[in-house]
């Protein structure tokens, strides 16, 4: 027979998940209770509306989807692209890769506007691609790439979708709650998220919200949605606004609690404070780690605060220096992912973990690894 699980407790400053506070997860452990029950049908109004405040959005349509990230950035995808369309997908690092599968995978031409890893996705040249491809009817872009720890403009990037007539999917896994992200004001059309990154929730959980147009396009669809589960005009019925739900699939309801305390405790901060913060720690780690003779990997201007990419010392063993971090100092960190494995640590200080204590905790432990 083998025991109950006990996991280590170690502070979370990778790329996600981050740290979960006792708050939320009290809220998870409390009693399981119907998906269709009166007071759940209750909760989930609430948390669309919080995620409506999150996503700074007015939008009916926004709501969580029970999988993670992943399956957020394919709703949008399979709902929005039919077969034959044109979609102009960024690339600056590893999350666009994803994003062209999921055009190809609905039948659809990619057109891939590619920029370095390590630099933001160039406005210049996404206007060139609908020069090119005047029938390119959506654009496709990461807010914030976490692979590489760069800010894009999603501002000018959704006001240059909608000049040309089509439509924008903004990944905004790590960009919520993080840095700012006006749904409404710059006219995003469909944004996918994560519950695990600057929201501080347990994984398995994607925000998603649909804007007028996105809605539009969906309703007029010719052909079914080739996902049955991610299929919005099905998953509508059952997040939608009136009191009497159809039966979809059954809502992850421990992990909805969760979900709904950690948008109160955004809620009760602010968002604009949740920035501050994020950019007040980020600075912090930014000063320490230049005292201790490391460099940074990304521009000033386009680096994100929630994750930080480091350049590795030459000759230093970067999976050794990960692994004492995590069995001495129970920290970990992310290691370098595609083109950047092996060249640079991506620290993250997303969510709850963007705090004081784990700067210091951080810079001290790097510290006394690195000698
Ligand atoms: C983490 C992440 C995802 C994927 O989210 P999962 O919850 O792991 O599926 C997508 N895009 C970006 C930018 C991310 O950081």
């Amino acid at each position: 027979m083998s025991s109950s699980f006990i996991p280590p407790h170690r502070i979370l400053m990778g790329p996600g998940p981050s740290d979960v506070s006792q708050r939320v997860l009290d809220a998870l452990a409390r009693p399981t209770i119907g998906h269709l029950d009166p007071e759940f049908v209750k909760l989930m109004d609430e948390i669309k509306g919080l995620l409506q405040y999150a996503f700074q959005t007015e939008n009916a349509l926004t709501l969580p989807i029970s999988a993670p990230g992943s399956a957020g950035m394919e709703a949008c995808f399979v709902n929005l692209v039919s077969p034959r369309d044109t979609v102009i997908v960024c690339q600056n690092g590893v999350f666009g890769g994803r994003m062209k599968e999921n055009v190809e995978r609905c039948g659809a031409t990619a057109i891939i506007v590619e920029d370095a890893w390590g630099e933001p996705v160039s406005v210049d040249k996404v206007a060139q691609a609908f020069e090119q491809n005047p029938d390119a009817s959506i654009l496709a872009f990461v807010h914030a790439e976490t692979s590489t720890g760069v800010l894009s403009d999603a501002e000018a990037l959704c006001a240059l979708a909608t000049k040309n007539g089509a439509l924008s999917i903004v990944d905004a896994v790590t960009s919520l709650a993080g840095v700012p992200l006006k749904v409404d004001e710059w006219g995003a059309d469909a944004v996918y998220s994560g519950t695990q990154k600057c929201l501080s929730c347990v994984p398995g959980i994607s925000p998603v919200t649909f804007g007028p147009r996105a809605v539009e396009k969906i309703n007029n669809r010719k052909t079914k949605v080739q996902s049955w589960f991610l299929d919005m005009q099905l998953v509508m019925a059952y997040w939608g606004g009136s009191a009497k739900r159809a039966y979809h699939h059954t809502a992850p309801v421990n992990n909805l609690y969760a979900l709904h305390e950690s948008l109160l405790m955004l809620r009760e901060e602010g968002l604009e404070q949740a920035h501050l913060r994020h950019r007040r720690n980020h600075d912090a780690l930014v000063s320490g780690l230049e005292d201790m003779g490391l460099s940074m990997a990304v521009a000033p201007e386009y680096r994100l605060p929630q994750l930080n990419a480091v350049n590795i010392p030459e000759g230093v063993d970067d999976a050794a220096v990960r692994a004492t971090l995590l069995s001495d100092f129970d920290l970990e960190i992310g290691a370098g992912l595609g083109a950047l494995a092996g060249k640079t640590w991506r620290i993250g200080l997303m969510g709850e973990s963007s705090r004081e204590e784990n700067v210091s905790t951080c810079l001290a432990a790097l510290k006394s690894v690195l000698g």
